[in-house]
């Protein structure tokens, strides 16, 4: 079932596949590996298997039953394109994210090499917003494999942030959010690596997300950079979803940041009677 989500940039999560593996330092902490073993304790059905990479597929169909439309956060417990998550189960996720067209979706993976070697059976949908997680310079060719796929809106996580991005190239990215580390043994996030972030982003004019200062109590470091949030996002106009909502002006461009976000003009999209 997707449930509200706490998660600052959508409004609900979507869980056909739980669980996952290590793969790079930005894991070291993982939030899903955590909440994971604590559902599991709670004896929640999807957990059984704790963070064991499992197939949930009664969850497949979930989106088509919400008839209002949301802003959907494919696999917040998982890695969609983990490698034991076999083609034609993706092809399905994808399958139902194309039918049920009235929601806006959002898919992070880490697995950047596999999700290229599949672009080319995947059904991209302008619905379906594809990211990768960066954390650090070794981790920027993540960017340079989202380039290369047919997703229409392509956005970058660079959450938790390790280090400074210098190097990173942002030609054909739609969307950046960038975040620090949270709770216990939270590593340092400077503001110098999140203000430079922010710079190439107003200069090449891609939308720009803050998301937190994290540090072991997220709620005191705040999210506030240089005096301001930063909640830019690209612009949709078939979606008016709940966290955002607010943030839009009546013809669904941002309020906040006007005028410095590139725009990404998806076509409306009726939702179902
Ligand atoms: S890829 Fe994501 S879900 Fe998987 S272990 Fe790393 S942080 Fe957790």
């Amino acid at each position: 079932m997707a449930n509200a989500s706490p998660i600052e940039w959508t409004d609900a999560t979507w869980n056909p596949v739980t669980g996952c593996s290590k793969i790079s330092p930005g894991c070291k902490f993982c939030y899903a590996e955590r909440l994971a073993h604590r559902l599991q304790a709670m004896g929640q059905k999807n957990y059984q298997n704790g963070f064991e990479l499992t197939l949930q597929p009664h969850m497949l169909e979930h989106p088509l039953r919400w008839k209002q439309p949301r802003c959907v956060f494919v696999n917040s417990m998982s890695d969609l394109f983990h490698a034991e998550v076999p083609p034609d189960y993706i092809a399905k996720v994808f399958d139902v994210m194309r039918r049920a067209h009235w929601h806006q979706y959002q898919i992070l993976t880490k697995r950047s090499e596999r999700l290229l070697d599949l672009d080319f059976n995947l059904r991209w949908q302008p619905q379906i917003w594809m990211g990768v997680s960066i954390e650090s310079e070794d981790y920027l060719f993540r960017a340079d494999h989202l380039r290369k796929t047919g997703a229409h809106v392509k956005f970058l996580s660079i959450e938790p942030l390790l280090g400074p991005l210098r190097k990173l190239n942002l030609r054909g990215i739609h969307w950046v959010i960038v975040g620090g580390e949270s709770g216990p043994g939270a590593r340092p996030l400077e503001t110098a690596w999140v203000s430079e972030l922010r710079d190439r982003c107003i200069h090449e004019r891609v939308p720009f997300f803050f998301k937190q200062w994290g540090g072991m109590f997220k709620s005191r470091t705040g999210r506030i950079l240089d005096g301001r949030t930063w909640d830019e996002m690209p612009v949709t106009v078939h979606l008016q979803h709940a966290n955002t909502s607010s943030q839009r002006g009546v013809d669904g461009r941002l309020k906040s940041g006007q005028g410095r976000g590139s725009t990404v003009q998806l076509k409306p999209v009726a939702p179902l009677e």
